[in-house]
């Protein structure tokens, strides 16, 4: 095993001890970071405005990548799912998602969704990746090259990154936020904070230091009920940061960030899907200026679920345009998304390792 460091993971301070041990001027710092983080190198020996023999150095004491591309699969709607391996024997997944202008000819956004943990400790009854339980955070480097990574694959520049693939970022606090910070520096051009989004599952007091750090992005909230019990049934952080404490985070984010709140709800057939359901989301919608992503529920029986969770069924499409179309008509802001790469389990909730456990043989 690699026993170096990842330079991408290095501080502030861990990088100015670097230059100071090697006597190098201060700037080299900056310089090596606009190398890995806009020229995107994938070796030292392409930073060619530092001297050879620091050149040599890094090499000899770092590395520059930190993760292998395992496989990748890509669905009949053009979204490709990429296996990643880290360096322990862990392995994360990371989704490209294309879209398509009107007439389908040219793709206008380019989203890839990325993961911060091995797994996830959050344990959703409706999700694939809490049923592999908690692996361990990514640092930095790792969330980071899915991106750079998948880009030199593809040989593209992305436009969109959500924060929604496998694991928790608000529980993985540090990394997530100081991968923010490289991915939104302008020194670097890789994305706009608006272009950028984090789906959290509700970690009430992280939501209130994400409001007060250095550049928060879009916020995506998993609500996916309106009532505590409800809540606590198929989310158990529900139980920690109830309703009323995260309907109070989310206020304080958007009184300090003026960002609007994204709020995805999964319909489930006979479990948040009632006139109640939509007199209570209404009153949650108008709290602070949002939007609600009605989502369809991605069957996960290939993880073979157990006790409830294999008792959670989709809402039919008709359920889902009449609950969307009575939200609208309290003019709350609604979409009903489709889901994407549902053919490749790479659609949310769907990212469990299916290729890697072989847990199940479904080839597109
Ligand atoms: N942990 C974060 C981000 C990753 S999950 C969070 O929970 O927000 C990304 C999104 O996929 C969340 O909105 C989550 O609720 C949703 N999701 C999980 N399992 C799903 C499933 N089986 N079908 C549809 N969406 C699912
Ligand atoms: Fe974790 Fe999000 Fe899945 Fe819940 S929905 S288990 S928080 S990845």
């Amino acid at each position: 095993m690699n026993k170096k460091p990842n330079i991408k993971n290095l501080t502030d301070s861990q990088f100015f001890e670097l230059i100071q041990s090697q006597k190098q001027p201060g700037y080299r710092a900056e310089q090596i970071r606009i190398a890995l983080f806009k020229q995107k190198i994938s070796d030292f020996d392409q930073i060619s405005n530092l001297p050879k023999g620091f050149r040599e150095f890094l090499s000899d004491n770092y590395v520059v990548n930190a993760l292998k591309l395992n496989k990748h699969r890509q669905s009949q709607d053009g979204s490709i799912k990429f296996l990643f391996d880290l360096p322990d024997g862990n392995s994360i997944e990371s989704v490209y998602m294309p879209w398509y202008d009107n007439d389908e000819e040219a793709i206008v956004r380019e989203t890839l969704c990325i993961s911060t943990m091995a797994g996830c400790s959050v344990n959703c009854a409706f999700c694939a990746t809490g049923k592999l339980g908690f692996k361990r955070n990514l640092d930095v480097a790792e969330i980071i090259d899915q991106i750079i990574e998948v880009e030199r694959f593809l040989n593209t520049k992305l436009t969109n990154i959500v924060m929604m693939g496998m694991g928790e970022p608000l529980l993985n606090y540090n990394n997530s936020i100081k991968s923010l910070e490289i991915l939104t520096d302008p020194n670097y051009e890789m994305f706009s904070r608006k272009r950028i989004t984090l789906s959290t599952s509700g970690i009430a007091p992280r939501i209130k230091q994400f409001a007060r750090s250095p550049r928060p992005v879009k916020l995506a909230i998993s609500l996916h009920a309106t009532d505590n019990g409800t809540r606590d049934l198929i989310m158990p952080i529900n139980k920690s940061f109830n309703l009323e404490i995260l309907m109070d985070s989310i206020e304080d984010y958007y009184r300090i960030t003026k960002i609007p709140i994204m709020y995805e709800y999964i319909l489930f057939d006979g479990i948040n899907d009632t006139n109640d359901d939509i007199k209570r989301l209404t009153k949650i919608a108008r709290r602070v200026p949002s939007r609600i992503n009605i989502i369809p529920f991605n069957d996960i029986s290939f993880t073979n679920p157990q006790g409830f969770p294999a008792t959670l069924r989709p809402a039919n499409r008709e359920k889902m345009n009449w609950f969307a179309s009575e939200l609208r008509s309290q003019s709350v802001p609604v979409i009903v998304r489709d889901t994407f790469g549902g053919d490749i389990e790479g659609a949310c909730g769907q990212l469990a390792l299916s290729d890697k456990l072989k847990i199940l043989q479904k080839i597109v």
